[in-house]
């Protein structure tokens, strides 16, 4: 349909025409603007002006619409994509190993190498990327025992998947926490998953599962004069005050509880060092700005720059061993 249609038409004739060249000196090629593809810029003012968008409309367009999707394809690379994060083109998702040191002698003389290393177009969800890396490095002996990852690959399934391959996904959890005091995680549960005692010490007067969904009864008198009723997520019904949860549920309150402690700041500090390797991968090997278009070829080209960072590395840790 988009072929056929206004989209077509867009990106087989007009995209190509846009006067590109008449607005580009007026973007700096050393500093932010030129990570903007201009026929796209371009080609989203025009479409905004012909379907009467406001700029918040216009801006969720490229991402969401699959018309404007197709219309606004790169003319020069068909395989980039748009990521209403990102912008257009690819992505690149890296797993490299750390280490657990403020020493910087010791850090100096330890090889911290990209262990996986995978091009994706980007519009492609994060969230699927960890389970590949981790299969993918462990096939090659290579696999970690504890990821650092940010929120976008936190997910309860990733989180929940990792462990079951032996690996701790140290990441915050996705989606937006819950603004209360006391959270299912200040519940004791059973190993079955019924709550053994609320925050106050109270047993529930009924526990029930159906399905995997969990429903406890506390007593209705005691909760109504709790002075944390307020502040507790049970649910006053006909009969008693209810707690309704499952499984995920139980294990995301927990997470997010974790994640407010100090083990899990110290710990989660290293995760910093992954924007490191990125700026680093950039920087020295140009992968923010390849001169190949397809993503066979960005694939091919990312992939030898990893392993020239992985060459760097090596060469700065022998040299600081030599020294030392
Ligand atoms: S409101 Fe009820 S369930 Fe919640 S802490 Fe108080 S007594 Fe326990």
């Amino acid at each position: 349909m988009s072929e056929e249609s206004w989209p077509g038409l867009f990106n087989e004739v007009i995209l190509y025409e846009l006067p590109v060249s008449e607005i580009a000196p007026y973007f700096n090629q050393g500093f932010g603007r030129p990570t903007k593809e201009l026929h796209t810029v371009i080609g989203v003012l025009i479409l905004q002006q012909t379907h009467d968008l406001t700029d918040a409309l216009t801006v969720e367009q490229p991402a969401f619409n699959i018309q404007w999707h197709y219309a606004l394809q790169n003319p020069s690379d068909p395989d980039a994509a748009y990521s209403g994060h990102k912008g257009l083109g690819y992505q690149v998702q890296v797993m490299v190993t750390y280490t657990e040191t403020s020493d910087e002698q010791e850090k100096a003389e330890t090889l911290n190498l990209i262990t996986y290393v995978e091009t994706e177009k980007a519009c492609q969800s994060d969230a699927q990327a960890l389970i590949p890396a981790i299969e993918t490095a462990d096939e090659r002996d290579l696999g970690p025992r504890e990821v650092q990852a940010d929120s976008l690959y936190g997910s309860d399934v990733n989180s929940e998947t990792a462990k079951d391959a032996g690996v701790e996904l140290v990441a915050p959890t996705m989606g937006a926490r819950q603004n209360m005091e006391i959270t299912l995680a200040d519940f004791e549960f059973s190993d079955d998953g019924h709550v053994v005692s609320c925050p106050k010490g109270n047993k529930p007067d009924i526990s029930n599962e159906k399905d995997g969904r969990f429903s406890q009864g506390f007593d209705p008198v005691t909760c109504a004069g709790c002075p944390c009723i307020n502040e507790c997520p049970v649910k006053a019904g006909k009969k008693y005050y209810y707690l309704r949860y499952d499984n995920k549920d139980v294990r995301i309150a927990k997470r997010r509880k974790y994640e407010q402690s100090d083990e899990f700041k110290v710990r989660y500090r290293w995760r910093a060092g992954a924007e490191a390797t990125m700026s680093e991968f950039d920087r020295r090997t140009g992968v923010k700005h390849l001169r190949v278009r397809r993503l066979k070829a960005v694939r091919y080209c990312a992939a030898l720059k990893a392993i020239g960072i992985c060459i760097f590395r090596a060469a700065a840790v022998r040299m600081a061993l030599n020294a030392s």
